[in-house]
Protein backbone atom coordinates (compact mmCIF):
# COMPACT_ATOMS: atom_id res chain seq x y z
CA UNK A 1 0.00 0.00 0.00
CA UNK A 2 2.70 2.30 0.95
CA UNK A 3 4.30 1.75 -2.15
CA UNK A 4 1.54 2.48 -4.29
CA UNK A 5 1.53 5.94 -2.18
CA UNK A 6 4.97 7.08 -3.42
CA UNK A 7 4.36 6.39 -6.86
CA UNK A 8 1.36 7.01 -8.06
CA UNK A 9 1.57 5.90 -11.68
CA UNK A 10 2.65 2.43 -10.83
CA UNK A 11 -0.38 0.21 -12.23
CA UNK A 12 -3.45 -0.48 -9.85
CA UNK A 13 -3.60 -3.48 -8.02
CA UNK A 14 -7.04 -4.88 -9.13
CA UNK A 15 -6.11 -4.86 -12.93
CA UNK A 16 -2.14 -4.58 -14.18
CA UNK A 17 -2.51 -2.75 -17.06
CA UNK A 18 -5.12 -0.21 -15.61
CA UNK A 19 -3.38 3.14 -13.93
CA UNK A 20 -4.53 4.55 -11.05
CA UNK A 21 -7.04 7.88 -11.54
CA UNK A 22 -7.65 10.65 -9.23
CA UNK A 23 -11.42 12.25 -9.40
CA UNK A 24 -10.37 15.60 -8.21
CA UNK A 25 -14.51 16.76 -8.45
CA UNK A 26 -17.22 15.21 -7.22
CA UNK A 27 -20.60 15.71 -5.05
CA UNK A 28 -20.62 11.93 -3.51
CA UNK A 29 -23.06 13.41 -0.87
CA UNK A 30 -25.86 14.45 -3.15
CA UNK A 31 -28.94 12.73 -3.09
CA UNK A 32 -28.52 11.54 -6.48
CA UNK A 33 -25.93 8.96 -4.91
CA UNK A 34 -28.34 7.68 -2.05
CA UNK A 35 -28.66 4.31 -0.75
CA UNK A 36 -25.61 3.09 -3.50
CA UNK A 37 -23.25 5.69 -2.29
CA UNK A 38 -21.01 2.81 -1.61
CA UNK A 39 -21.19 1.10 -5.05
CA UNK A 40 -20.29 4.03 -6.82
CA UNK A 41 -17.15 4.53 -4.73
CA UNK A 42 -16.48 1.13 -5.41
CA UNK A 43 -16.87 0.93 -9.16
CA UNK A 44 -14.72 4.11 -8.93
CA UNK A 45 -12.26 1.79 -7.33
CA UNK A 46 -12.39 -0.75 -9.75
CA UNK A 47 -12.21 1.58 -12.63
CA UNK A 48 -8.88 3.02 -11.30
CA UNK A 49 -10.28 5.66 -9.52
CA UNK A 50 -8.70 5.02 -6.22
CA UNK A 51 -8.83 9.03 -5.13
CA UNK A 52 -11.99 11.01 -4.83
CA UNK A 53 -12.64 14.52 -3.74
CA UNK A 54 -15.81 15.36 -2.84
CA UNK A 55 -16.77 18.76 -2.35
CA UNK A 56 -19.23 20.70 -0.33
CA UNK A 57 -21.46 23.09 -1.56
CA UNK A 58 -23.03 24.18 1.88
CA UNK A 59 -22.21 23.54 5.62
CA UNK A 60 -24.91 20.83 5.22
CA UNK A 61 -23.05 18.85 2.51
CA UNK A 62 -19.54 20.08 3.41
CA UNK A 63 -20.17 18.38 6.89
CA UNK A 64 -21.53 15.29 5.12
CA UNK A 65 -18.59 15.32 2.90
CA UNK A 66 -16.36 15.42 6.02
CA UNK A 67 -18.00 12.64 7.12
CA UNK A 68 -17.81 10.16 3.83
CA UNK A 69 -13.77 10.82 3.91
CA UNK A 70 -13.83 9.69 7.43
CA UNK A 71 -14.75 6.28 6.77
CA UNK A 72 -13.78 5.81 3.10
CA UNK A 73 -9.95 5.44 2.49
CA UNK A 74 -10.27 6.50 -1.36
CA UNK A 75 -12.21 9.94 -0.17
CA UNK A 76 -11.15 13.43 0.69
CA UNK A 77 -13.10 16.79 1.00
CA UNK A 78 -13.51 20.18 0.36
CA UNK A 79 -15.38 22.31 2.14
CA UNK A 80 -17.27 25.79 1.70
CA UNK A 81 -20.01 27.74 0.02
CA UNK A 82 -20.84 27.29 -3.55
CA UNK A 83 -21.84 31.08 -4.71
CA UNK A 84 -25.00 29.98 -5.60
CA UNK A 85 -25.55 29.09 -1.69
CA UNK A 86 -23.84 32.16 -0.19
CA UNK A 87 -27.23 33.70 -0.17
CA UNK A 88 -28.95 31.30 2.41
CA UNK A 89 -25.60 30.81 4.14
CA UNK A 90 -25.73 32.12 7.92
CA UNK A 91 -22.84 33.75 8.89
CA UNK A 92 -22.46 31.14 11.57
CA UNK A 93 -22.48 28.52 8.63
CA UNK A 94 -19.08 30.66 7.40
CA UNK A 95 -17.21 30.06 11.01
CA UNK A 96 -18.10 26.44 11.09
CA UNK A 97 -16.53 26.17 7.27
CA UNK A 98 -13.44 28.00 8.57
CA UNK A 99 -12.92 25.15 11.65
CA UNK A 100 -13.89 22.19 8.98
CA UNK A 101 -11.00 23.33 6.75
CA UNK A 102 -8.32 22.77 8.89
CA UNK A 103 -9.86 18.82 10.04
CA UNK A 104 -7.08 16.57 8.52
CA UNK A 105 -10.00 14.94 6.08
CA UNK A 106 -9.85 18.49 4.31
CA UNK A 107 -7.70 18.77 1.52
CA UNK A 108 -9.21 22.11 0.61
CA UNK A 109 -11.70 25.22 0.25
CA UNK A 110 -14.24 25.38 -2.15
CA UNK A 111 -16.31 25.46 -4.18
CA UNK A 112 -16.18 29.18 -4.95
CA UNK A 113 -16.28 31.74 -7.72
CA UNK A 114 -18.41 33.11 -9.15
CA UNK A 115 -22.16 32.33 -11.09
CA UNK A 116 -23.61 35.12 -13.40
CA UNK A 117 -25.79 32.34 -15.47
CA UNK A 118 -27.88 31.34 -12.05
CA UNK A 119 -27.31 34.47 -10.66
CA UNK A 120 -28.70 33.37 -7.82
CA UNK A 121 -26.59 35.25 -5.52
CA UNK A 122 -26.21 38.91 -5.54
CA UNK A 123 -23.14 39.58 -7.14
CA UNK A 124 -20.86 41.53 -4.03
CA UNK A 125 -22.44 38.82 -1.84
CA UNK A 126 -20.26 36.63 -4.34
CA UNK A 127 -17.13 38.48 -4.63
CA UNK A 128 -16.88 38.83 -0.76
CA UNK A 129 -17.15 34.88 -0.26
CA UNK A 130 -14.83 34.69 -2.88
CA UNK A 131 -12.45 36.79 -0.90
CA UNK A 132 -13.14 34.91 1.96
CA UNK A 133 -12.16 31.09 0.83
CA UNK A 134 -8.76 32.66 -0.60
CA UNK A 135 -8.66 34.05 2.25
CA UNK A 136 -9.23 30.70 4.34
CA UNK A 137 -6.99 29.32 1.92
CA UNK A 138 -4.20 31.64 2.97
CA UNK A 139 -4.59 30.95 6.54
CA UNK A 140 -5.11 27.14 6.54
CA UNK A 141 -2.43 26.32 3.89
CA UNK A 142 -4.70 24.39 1.48
CA UNK A 143 -6.11 25.15 -2.29
CA UNK A 144 -8.98 26.49 -3.37
CA UNK A 145 -11.06 25.63 -6.15
CA UNK A 146 -13.12 27.97 -8.40
CA UNK A 147 -16.40 27.52 -10.09
CA UNK A 148 -16.72 30.26 -13.15
CA UNK A 149 -19.90 30.42 -15.06
CA UNK A 150 -20.62 33.20 -17.43
CA UNK A 151 -18.28 35.21 -15.27
CA UNK A 152 -14.69 34.83 -16.70
CA UNK A 153 -13.62 38.94 -16.23
CA UNK A 154 -14.95 39.29 -13.17
CA UNK A 155 -13.12 36.33 -11.64
CA UNK A 156 -10.25 37.07 -13.45
CA UNK A 157 -9.76 40.40 -11.74
CA UNK A 158 -10.71 38.99 -8.42
CA UNK A 159 -7.96 36.82 -8.68
CA UNK A 160 -5.63 39.34 -10.15
CA UNK A 161 -6.67 41.30 -6.77
CA UNK A 162 -6.09 38.81 -4.68
CA UNK A 163 -2.56 37.64 -6.35
CA UNK A 164 -1.44 41.03 -5.21
CA UNK A 165 -1.83 40.53 -1.74
CA UNK A 166 -0.35 36.75 -1.65
CA UNK A 167 0.31 33.93 -4.27
CA UNK A 168 -2.71 32.02 -4.87
CA UNK A 169 -3.06 28.12 -4.93
CA UNK A 170 -6.22 27.52 -6.81
CA UNK A 171 -7.81 25.95 -9.66
CA UNK A 172 -10.35 26.43 -11.93
CA UNK A 173 -12.70 23.72 -11.73
CA UNK A 174 -14.54 21.77 -14.75
CA UNK A 175 -12.39 24.56 -16.81
CA UNK A 176 -15.14 25.93 -19.20
CA UNK A 177 -13.13 29.12 -20.15
CA UNK A 178 -11.45 30.89 -23.47
CA UNK A 179 -7.79 30.26 -24.40
CA UNK A 180 -7.56 33.73 -22.79
CA UNK A 181 -8.69 33.24 -19.82
CA UNK A 182 -6.54 29.84 -19.32
CA UNK A 183 -3.35 31.75 -19.99
CA UNK A 184 -4.54 33.96 -17.16
CA UNK A 185 -5.14 31.45 -15.04
CA UNK A 186 -1.77 29.78 -15.10
CA UNK A 187 0.11 32.58 -15.05
CA UNK A 188 -1.61 33.48 -11.93
CA UNK A 189 -0.61 29.90 -11.02
CA UNK A 190 -3.74 28.13 -10.96
CA UNK A 191 -4.20 24.74 -12.07
CA UNK A 192 -6.76 23.64 -14.60
CA UNK A 193 -9.11 20.64 -14.00
CA UNK A 194 -10.94 19.18 -17.40
CA UNK A 195 -14.40 17.20 -16.66
CA UNK A 196 -16.63 15.54 -19.45
CA UNK A 197 -17.08 19.25 -21.10
CA UNK A 198 -14.40 18.52 -23.17
CA UNK A 199 -15.71 15.37 -24.66
CA UNK A 200 -18.60 17.07 -26.09
CA UNK A 201 -18.68 17.32 -29.89
CA UNK A 202 -19.22 21.16 -29.89
CA UNK A 203 -16.49 21.98 -27.07
CA UNK A 204 -13.81 21.57 -30.06
CA UNK A 205 -12.40 24.91 -28.80
CA UNK A 206 -12.81 23.95 -25.34
CA UNK A 207 -10.56 20.71 -25.85
CA UNK A 208 -7.90 22.60 -27.91
CA UNK A 209 -7.46 24.41 -24.39
CA UNK A 210 -7.15 21.53 -22.72
CA UNK A 211 -4.91 20.15 -25.56
CA UNK A 212 -2.39 23.11 -25.01
CA UNK A 213 -2.49 23.58 -21.36
CA UNK A 214 0.72 22.65 -20.01
CA UNK A 215 1.15 19.00 -18.53
CA UNK A 216 2.18 19.68 -15.38
CA UNK A 217 -0.82 22.15 -14.76
CA UNK A 218 -3.87 19.69 -15.34
CA UNK A 219 -5.79 17.58 -13.52
CA UNK A 220 -9.08 15.33 -14.41
CA UNK A 221 -12.87 15.62 -12.84
CA UNK A 222 -16.22 14.51 -13.27
CA UNK A 223 -18.70 16.86 -11.32
CA UNK A 224 -20.62 13.98 -10.96
CA UNK A 225 -23.39 13.44 -10.50
CA UNK A 226 -23.55 16.02 -13.45
CA UNK A 227 -21.69 16.63 -16.67
CA UNK A 228 -21.33 13.20 -17.78
CA UNK A 229 -18.81 12.46 -20.24
CA UNK A 230 -19.90 10.71 -23.86
CA UNK A 231 -20.91 8.23 -24.06
CA UNK A 232 -22.45 8.65 -20.68
CA UNK A 233 -23.43 12.48 -21.55
CA UNK A 234 -27.23 12.81 -20.34
CA UNK A 235 -27.28 10.35 -17.46
CA UNK A 236 -25.99 10.79 -13.90
CA UNK A 237 -22.52 10.47 -13.56
CA UNK A 238 -19.89 9.21 -11.31
CA UNK A 239 -16.40 9.35 -10.39
CA UNK A 240 -15.85 5.96 -12.78
CA UNK A 241 -16.78 7.86 -15.33
CA UNK A 242 -13.34 10.34 -15.44
CA UNK A 243 -11.74 7.61 -17.31
CA UNK A 244 -13.94 8.71 -20.55
CA UNK A 245 -12.40 12.04 -19.99
CA UNK A 246 -9.07 10.65 -19.93
CA UNK A 247 -9.14 9.10 -23.19
CA UNK A 248 -10.61 12.20 -24.98
CA UNK A 249 -7.66 13.94 -23.48
CA UNK A 250 -5.40 11.40 -24.33
CA UNK A 251 -6.40 10.91 -27.51
CA UNK A 252 -6.39 14.70 -27.91
CA UNK A 253 -2.86 15.18 -26.83
CA UNK A 254 -1.88 12.03 -28.94
CA UNK A 255 -0.36 10.53 -25.25
CA UNK A 256 -1.29 6.67 -24.07
CA UNK A 257 -4.06 7.00 -21.62
CA UNK A 258 -1.44 5.27 -18.93
CA UNK A 259 1.23 8.46 -19.35
CA UNK A 260 -2.20 10.57 -19.10
CA UNK A 261 -3.39 8.82 -16.06
CA UNK A 262 -0.20 9.17 -14.18
CA UNK A 263 0.17 12.70 -14.95
CA UNK A 264 -2.46 14.27 -13.63
CA UNK A 265 -2.71 11.79 -10.85
CA UNK A 266 0.77 12.84 -9.65
CA UNK A 267 -0.50 16.39 -10.36
CA UNK A 268 -3.33 16.19 -8.33
CA UNK A 269 -2.06 14.15 -5.10
CA UNK A 270 1.02 17.05 -5.24
CA UNK A 271 -1.46 19.99 -5.60
CA UNK A 272 -4.28 18.70 -2.90
CA UNK A 273 -1.38 17.21 -0.75
CA UNK A 274 -2.74 14.07 -0.53
CA UNK A 275 -1.93 12.42 2.46
CA UNK A 276 0.49 9.44 1.54
CA UNK A 277 0.36 7.44 5.05
CA UNK A 278 -3.77 7.22 4.56
CA UNK A 279 -4.19 6.94 0.66
CA UNK A 280 -5.73 3.83 -0.66
ZN1 LIG B 1 -19.09 21.10 -8.52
Amino acid sequence: MALLDRQPSTPHPQNPTMHELFDTHCHLDEDAFAHERDDVIQRAVACGVTRMLSIGTTLASSLRAVELAKVNPHVRAIVGIHPNYCVTAAEDDWAAICELARDEHVLGVGETGLDRYWDHTPIEQQLDYFRRHIELSWQVSKPFVVHCRDAEPETLALLEEMSRIQPLNGAMHSFAGSAETAAKCLELGLLLSFSGMITYKRNEALLNVARSAPLDRIMIETDAPYLAPVPMRGKRNEPAHVRYTLGVLADARQISREDLAATTTTNAIAFFQWPTAKAV
